[in-house]
């Protein structure tokens, strides 16, 4: 998709457009969007992470659902994005003539802020006595509106096809801006779903994830 000539077409402006000509062109693009059922793969700006969660690695923002994303292409913070975007490309351009600046430029516009910290003890069910796991995150950097999220993902669904060993699996935790953070965890038998819990403290900024196994 071409978002530079998109946004420098629009008639008569050479910045941001006015509140009444930005509404009717997020409408507009908003129809032929879904009309054209857009290929969100060939999208260079959303990224589908571990959790099945669409991240927007513009605007650092993330999204449920394919239509929700849409929705957020069409709006202001978006287009605003993609015009620095544009701006940052033109420049870029001018000085080198490197065509792989494009893809370092991607990757520099992704800010993650590495993995967050955090503590893995073992533990035990006070009234089954079944063995289990306690996570403990730190996210002082976490983003204002995100909250952590976390999924079980099959060894095979982590490697993208390419291992089969089952004996193990992943859990995965996502915490914007910081990268997922996977660990490896046995798979040898299931986890007790109604004892899996987790609590986001937004005041201390903690994460608190704990789960058993059934045997
Ligand atoms: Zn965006």
């Amino acid at each position: 998709m071409d978002y530079q000539n998109r946004v420098g077409s629009k008639k008569g402006s050479g910045g941001i457009a006015g509140t009444a000509e930005t509404n009717q062109y997020r409408r507009e693009r908003l129809k032929t969007l879904l009309q054209s059922k857009i290929n969100i793969d060939s999208d260079p700006y959303v990224f589908k992470n571990h959790l099945g969660v669409l991240e927007c690695k513009l605007c650092l923002t993330t999204h449920m659902s394919e239509s929700n994303y849409i929705t957020h292409t069409t709006g202001r913070r978006h287009q605003v994005n993609l015009m620095r975007r544009a701006e940052i490309e033109k420049r870029q351009n001018g000085l080198t003539s490197d065509s792989n600046i494009d893809k370092n430029i991607k990757k520099r516009y992704w800010k993650s802020i590495g993995k967050p910290q955090y503590k893995a003890i073992k533990i035990r069910d006070e009234e089954t006595s079944k063995k289990g796991l306690l996570f403990v995150l730190k996210l002082d950097k976490i983003k204002s509106d995100v909250t952590p999220a976390y999924k079980f993902v099959s060894n095979k669904e982590f490697s993208r096809g390419k291992d089969n060993d089952t004996s193990f699996q992943y859990l995965v935790i996502s915490a914007e801006p910081y990268e997922n953070i996977a660990f490896k965890i046995p798979n040898t038998s299931s986890i007790i779903s109604n004892k899996t819990w987790d609590y986001w403290d937004v005041d201390t900024k903690e994460y608190c994830l704990q789960f058993f196994y059934s045997s």
